[in-house]
């Protein structure tokens, strides 16, 4: 027997050459897009404008949706989604509101297979990679889950000077939940697509950012294929402290990293985001920050550091900094050239919102 189509698994191209193969024409795969994802329909029968032989072709496909298993809010709005998986496998996202923004943190894979000492998801290993519809679907739950709260909608707006605005319940996506989203190059990639299509969900690229441990040879394949931002986890002012705790640097270390970083092409307005877990004792001294700020003094023109103060979880072996000692080393970083360095709050702490904490407490399986 086989498996039923999946049509939420394709991007738009693929969809047009799907019915072109069924003798349809291919526009016809635009129609069916724009009925997935923009109007969010489960079945082919509500796809009214398909003629009955194109309906009676498809019948057999399907227009799978997943739904979250729990969901978790903090005191400061932080909310955790579980999103249970057709196969019992389960992955999480976290809605984070700030001020006008409402931020998605997107999951790539169930587990990683990166093995960053300080993180939860770590411990898992790598289990599948998360197919792309799996990925966008956390972004419908998420609107779902907003518009059932009252606190967003996601509406094509009508009227004069508004043909194709959206107004979006979700501001801004990263893909920074569980997994390597380039360990999941083709999977994260396709996902973007699927969002960032005009025809669909139409989610702005500049307002999309995906995350890496620091895969350097895919980085630059991977945004020009998607368009999106990029994010960099560095957490080490050098290779010796990130080969401790990112095994992924004995294979592309600083260096590399740092030269990947300074060929990308930008826009003018655009920058690479690193990413840095401070852990206490450990890579936050003063000295550590004049460190990397004399490292990243060629490409300071192209990057925005963010500070994040480690969220302990039990079995942590890192303590969170004192704030005086991520001041100071945010402060040295600036002294350094370094212009855009931001110091992101901890949120939900209660709910364990560090990226990779609650999928462990209700283990898949
Ligand atoms: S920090 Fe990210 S890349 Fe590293 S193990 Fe955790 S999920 Fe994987």
């Amino acid at each position: 027997m086989t498996t039923p189509l999946n049509l939420k698994n394709l991007e738009r191209a693929q969809l047009r050459d799907a019915l072109a193969e069924l003798g349809h024409k291919p526009f016809r795969g635009d129609q069916v897009f724009r009925w997935i994802w923009r109007r969010r329909v489960d079945s082919i029968e509500a796809m009214t404008d398909l003629s009955l032989a194109l309906r009676e072709q498809l019948a057999g496909a399907r227009i799978p949706r997943l739904e979250p298993a729990d969901v978790r809010v903090a005191e400061d709005g932080t909310t955790k989604l579980l999103i249970a998986l057709d196969d019992g496998k389960q992955v999480e996202s976290v809605i984070i509101p700030d001020k006008d923004r409402r931020t998605l943190c997107v999951s790539t894979q169930v587990g990683c297979a990166m093995a960053c000492t300080f993180c939860r998801t770590a411990t898992m290993g790598l289990i599948r990679h998360l197919e792309p519809w799996e990925i966008v679907e956390q972004v419908l739950i998420a609107e779902r889950v907003l518009e059932e709260r009252g606190e967003g909608r996601t509406i094509q707006l009508k009227g004069r000077g508004q043909a194709g605005k959206v107004e979006r319940a979700l501001t801004n996506l990263v893909f920074m939940g569980m997994g390597e989203p380039l360990h999941n190059h083709a999977g994260t990639a396709a996902a973007c697509r699927i969002l960032t299509d005009e025809q669909g969900i139409g989610f702005p690229p500049r307002r999309i950012t995906v995350s890496t441990v620091g895969l350097a040879d895919r980085i630059e394949p991977f945004l020009a294929e998607t368009g999106v931002n990029l994010a960099i986890s560095l957490n080490a002012p050098d290779d010796g402290v990130r080969n401790q705790i990112m095994p992924v640097n004995r294979k592309f270390d600083m260096d590399v990293l740092l030269d990947t970083v300074s060929k990308l092409e930008l826009s003018r307005r655009q920058r690479v985001t690193f990413e840095y877990v401070l852990l206490a004792g450990l890579n936050d001294s003063v000295e550590q920050a004049a460190s990397l700020g004399k490292r990243l003094v060629p490409v300071a023109d192209r990057i925005k550091v963010n500070l994040i103060p480690f969220n302990p979880h039990e079995g942590a072996d890192f303590q969170r900094p004192d704030l005086d000692d991520v001041e100071a080393f945010r402060e040295t970083l600036l002294q350094w050239g370094v212009e855009k360095v931001h110091v992101r709050r901890p949120r939900g702490d209660r709910i364990l919102a560090a990226c990779g904490q609650l999928a462990l407490e209700k283990k898949p399986g």
